[in-house]
């Protein structure tokens, strides 16, 4: 269903998105946490893209673990061990393969959405990057490789904007309790690019 070049492909589409949509980001986080979203990841994708343009001859495991990897080491606050451990755990299911069939692609991003809640320790409504992961993983795996990316994607941004009404639970919000009601979470903001990049480049 995804080979190498497709998701090169993927990962460059999210880094363009990610660098469109920086100051929305940071805007987000400004209103629940301190500010730094955008900029975190804008920088790191930034790393990986650049590490991307030396990837001869590595496989889809090798690259989500150099991606897992720059994004521990560059993005830093709380995202970025969190994004690095889902690209880490994906590197695992994917490992040696140039290729991966749908119910494998599936598999990566459980093992990502899983790795999230280990480090995290949130759990669905908590008002994270979570709440967009786990339904995701969910809706890909009650699906096929027939599966309509649009409506993926349709179902990813509802996801997003569900946190919306949402207390947060986790992270710096969770300090706002009640009053972080009302606004986007930063990190489901952004997974939602990286998903909604994924459905681009798969219709
Ligand atoms: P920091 O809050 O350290 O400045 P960022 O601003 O880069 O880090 O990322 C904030 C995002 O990280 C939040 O919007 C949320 O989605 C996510 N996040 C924070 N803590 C957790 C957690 N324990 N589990 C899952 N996601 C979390
Ligand atoms: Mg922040
Ligand atoms: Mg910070």
């Amino acid at each position: 269903m995804i080979s190498v070049e497709q998701f090169l492909k993927w990962i460059r589409f999210a880094h363009e998105k990610i660098q469109q949509h920086k100051n929305e980001l940071t805007e987000l986080d400004q209103a629940i946490g301190d500010g730094d979203h955008g900029v975190n990841l804008a920088r790191g994708f930034e790393a990986v893209v650049q590490k991307l343009d030396a990837h001869e001859g590595k496989d889809l495991g090798a690259l989500c673990q150099e991606i897992g990897m720059t994004l521990i080491a560059k993005v830093g606050g709380a995202s970025g061990p969190l994004y690095g451990t889902a690209f880490v755990r994906m590197a695992t299911a994917w490992k040696g393969k140039q290729s991966v069939t749908y119910p494998e692609f599936v598999q990566g991003i459980e093992a990502g959405a899983n790795g999230i809640q280990a480090r995290g320790k949130a759990g669905l409504g908590d008002k994270t990057m979570l709440d967009v992961w786990l339904p995701l993983a969910d809706y890909l795996a009650r699906e096929t490789e027939t599966v309509s990316w649009k409506e993926v994607e349709r179902f990813v941004y509802q996801q997003m904007k569900s946190t919306e009404s949402m207390e947060a639970k986790k992270g710096r919000a969770a300090f706002l309790g009640a009053r972080s009601i009302g606004h986007r979470d930063p990190g489901a903001v952004s997974s939602y690019y990286l998903f909604a990049a994924l459905c681009q480049t798969m219709e």
